[in-house]
């Protein structure tokens, strides 16, 4: 076997060479930065972070020279740009907040840094997190490497698109109502949005905050723990929302069963009916009409492969999937459009050059620095939290969001797990749906109910749909049942290939 690019490597497989000092930090992180630069054209990048990532590089070689080892020591990772960093400016994929400059480091980013990880720099995305596509970001869009006339999922486009395109081994990505899952799936990448409240909210720029969520997305389930494990964990001082449970090693078991700690990367698992007794429940909203016939019939062979490893395939309900659409859509608008009251051009980013007083000054900052989809769903928001339209909307969706969380706990008594598409139908063409908001926001369809919930989910490579593109199968687990998720798409992924598939002109 010839020896892999540098690229080529994920996360575990990364490790393991510079902990055997095969390689080293400041050779990758550079081999990984011209790469970035190579592929401009993908948009995934809005800023690099040369100098500070060399000498983190650096500095976590002599660490590594030293003899410590730990499992992401000296593996560089990338930022979705709505996790604030000292290094780079943050913009959250806004006008209203070019240039602007954080006196501080999200807490995730600060636990992955303490890890020893090392940031090539930031990721495109929506405007606030706020989309399905990523072009709905002030900076262009972000190309899908399996076809760049095609978006890559949204919000956290640009870091999904880099992970497929082998531009780095992981990266940060967060979800309000699908914006880990749904561009993993579209891209062909495995990523997990945990448990509400796993991750700190301290240091992501508010969309919703009851919703929003940071996780990693990476090659594998098993990449994807290494860095979760990396990046819960409290932090109820600075976020009263994050959970008040110890860090768990969401990794430890997935290493044994991948042998990559003894260096050999043949499955022990292989052939074995690992996932004997799991019963993974399909719910019958999330196989019916509106799914393309092309993902549905990548489901239903990734569902097999699942039964050969043992599990149990049981029919499920989770009756108010439709709702999802108008509570998120009612909820998600309402909380941004109190969190983006801050943004006001005087504590923050863009101001108006030219106006008569302080209202005038508010407008025109405003009307100025936010894109059409932050105007709508700031107006959207606004009204349905006013007084006269607050019962009709607002009280109403967050009575439904209660009846969406008990459905869950309801299917939860039947089965462990719940499998079933991420999205409707494969990458879109860029520029398809801008036309119609409606068509985009259905498209949330499968993701919504699990964030309303405050469930963890994760996509994992399925195999392919419709034009070649990739299509991911969705796996929600209960409240902290992470490592069981992380467990079930490790085995999964120990008996299939999707995962490690890239695209032609990014495999090589
Ligand atoms: N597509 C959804 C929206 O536009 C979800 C976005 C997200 O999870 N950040 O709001």
């Amino acid at each position: 076997m010839s020896t892999p690019q540098l690229h080529q490597l994920g996360v575990a497989e990364l490790a393991a060479k510079l902990a055997t000092r095969d390689v080293s930090s400041t050779e990758v992180t550079q081999h990984l930065l011209a790469r970035a630069r190579q592929h401009s054209h993908l948009g995934a990048y809005l800023a690099f972070n040369d100098e500070a990532a060399m000498a983190q590089a650096k500095a976590a070689d002599a660490r590594l020279a030293a003899g410590e080892r730990s499992p992401l020591l000296g593996v560089p990772l990338a930022h979705k740009d709505i996790f604030v960093t000292r290094d780079l400016p943050t913009t959250a994929g806004s006008k209203i907040l070019e240039n602007y400059r954080s006196p501080f480091d999200a807490t995730v980013v600060a636990k992955l840094a303490t890890a020893g990880m090392v940031n090539l720099g930031k990721l495109n995305c929506d405007e606030f997190a706020m989309g399905s596509g990523n072009d709905n970001s002030a900076y262009g869009p972000a190309r899908n490497p399996w076809d760049p006339e095609r978006i890559p999922g949204g919000s956290s486009g640009g870091s999904a698109a880099a992970v497929a395109a082998r531009l780095v081994p992981a990266a940060t990505g967060t979800d309000t109502g699908g914006s880990i899952r749904q561009p993993a799936s579209l891209t062909g990448i495995t990523g997990i949005k945990p448990t509400y409240g796993r991750c700190s909210r301290y240091g992501m720029v508010a969309f919703a905050s009851s919703l929003d969520q940071a996780g990693p997305m990476a090659r594998s389930a098993l990449d994807c723990a290494l860095l979760l494990s990396a990046m819960a964990g409290p932090d109820l001082d600075r976020d009263s929302t994050s959970l008040d449970r110890p860090a768990e090693d969401f990794a430890a078991g997935l290493l044994a069963q991948t042998g990559i700690a003894n260096n050999s990367m043949e499955s022990s698992a292989g052939g074995q009916k690992s996932l004997k007794g799991l019963r993974i429940g399909l719910p019958k909203e999330f196989f019916g009409e509106g799914c393309a016939p092309g993902v549905q019939a990548a489901l239903r062979a990734a569902l097999a492969e699942f039964e050969k490893l043992g599990a149990t395939l049981v029919d499920i309900s989770l009756p108010r999937t439709e709702l999802s659409i108008p509570v998120y859509y009612i909820i998600a608008p309402a909380e941004a459009s109190s969190n983006l009251s801050r943004f006001d051009g005087v504590k923050f980013g863009h101001r108006a050059r030219q106006y008569t007083d302080l209202a005038d000054m508010y407008q025109k900052s405003r009307t100025e620095g936010f894109g059409p989809e932050v105007q709508k769903r700031i107006m959207i928001g606004t009204y349905v939290l006013s007084h006269g339209y607050y019962d009709a909307y607002y009280l109403q969706a967050q009575k439904i969001r209660r009846l969406i969380a008990q459905d869950f706990q309801q299917a939860f008594t039947q089965c462990d797990v719940i499998a079933g598409p991420v999205s409707p139908t494969v990458a879109w063409n860029i520029g398809e749906k801008s036309e119609d908001p409606v068509a985009n926001y259905l498209a949330d369809i499968y993701t919504l109910s699990t964030s309303l919930a405050g469930l963890p989910g994760m996509s994992i490579p399925a195999g392919f749909g419709e034009h070649g593109m990739p299509v991911g199968l969705q796996l929600i687990g209960n409240y902290f049942k992470e490592a069981q998720l992380l467990g079930t798409a490790h085995q999964f992924q120990l008996a299939t290939d999707w995962h490690t598939r890239a695209p032609a002109e990014f495999s090589a």
